[in-house]
């Protein structure tokens, strides 16, 4: 049997749990190919045109899969903690594929509400394993193995390796440490996000992401935040940022968003003014399918030239 998994959206905070669960369980998994301009224009051509691009993107990276497997994975992700739920467009994804997509008939839709239960997770796990004619101790096995594999994932982002891009967020000859914040689907697809975390490595920056940081380090923030938001992913980049700027990890931030996202709206403006408290240069990156390669590399290369005059004005001015 063989599951696809479109990669995009939670393909990037959660497939090393998805795709090593479904293994274990015995299933072939088969991820859609990386984002490219077909993907792209592919799901623009069946999405509502008002939805973001990872939105857009996701009805791309489904087609792609169609014909190659048996089931498609697409989640209706509502909530993994007890503070809040996923952005309305993550509830609503089988209802907006089913009408989009009137030939898709091989989806395999799966109902994540666990509120932050190991319990809950567990019993999501055996319903889906039970649809798939599995039983109770082969994914109690493969539920073990995907949370261990996960961990080590998290692990792994904490020392600074970012696996979906494979590079280290480091260059040694880094001078500039600079926070790039943004939902993971839109981070870490390379071709959405073009690239933005390579070009900075490659411009000698240290580049600091939300994943980056323990879960604890992101909470120590919550006293100090106005107020948590509705969504799971941006109250991870509210924290994240307010972590990098409050306890001075960071030269710079940068937050990368997509066209049209409603909760960003918020938290764009939520940090930057917070970034204006507290003097740290700010850049926001607003990409959709048109967006082009050179003018973003034109603004990267103005903030990055402007925080090292800065840094070099002020070690002038103490010495
Ligand atoms: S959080 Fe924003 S970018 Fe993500 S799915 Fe929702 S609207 Fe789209």
């Amino acid at each position: 049997m063989k599951v696809g998994v479109p990669r995009t959206l939670f393909y990037y905070a959660y497939s090393p749990f998805i795709c090593s669960f479904f293994e274990e369980l015995g299933v072939e998994v088969v991820v859609s190919e990386l984002t490219s301009k077909k993907i792209i224009d592919e799901g623009v051509e069946d999405a509502v045109s008002d939805a973001c691009v990872p939105i857009k993107l996701f009805h791309g990276h489904v087609k792609n899969l169609l014909n190659k497997v048996d089931f498609v994975l697409v989640p209706r992700l509502v909530s993994v903690n007890d503070e809040s739920t996923f952005c309305p467009k993550f509830l609503g994804l089988p209802d907006m594929l089913e009408s989009s997509l009137p030939d898709f008939d091989n989806m395999l839709e799966v109902r994540v509400d666990t509120k932050g239960k190991r319990s809950e997770l567990f019993k999501t796990c055996l319903k889906t394993a039970g649809t798939l004619g599995i039983g109770f101790f082969k994914t109690l096995r493969a539920f073990n193995k995907a949370l261990k594999n996960y961990e080590e994932y998290k692990r792994k982002f904490r020392e600074g390796t970012i696996p979906y891009l494979g590079v280290e967020s480091r260059d040694k000859n880094s001078d500039v440490i600079i926070g790039v914040v943004g939902y993971p689907y839109i981070l870490y697809d390379s071709y959405l996000s073009l690239d933005i975390i390579k070009k900075l490595i490659s411009m000698g920056c240290h580049v600091v992401t939300p994943e980056m940081l323990a879960e604890e380090e992101k909470r120590r923030e919550d006293l100090k935040l106005r107020k948590l938001l509705f969504w799971t992913f941006s109250n991870g980049v509210l924290r994240a940022s307010y972590n990098f700027i409050r306890e001075n990890k960071v030269d710079g931030i940068i937050h990368v968003t997509a066209f049209g996202c409603g909760p960003d709206f918020i938290v764009d403006k939520l940090l930057e003014l917070e970034c204006k408290e507290k003097n740290v240069p700010f850049l926001t990156v607003t990409l959709d399918e048109h967006t082009g390669q050179e003018g973003v590399n034109t603004r990267l290369e103005a903030f990055v030239d402007m925080i090292r005059i800065k840094k070099a004005r002020k070690e002038a001015a103490v010495s």
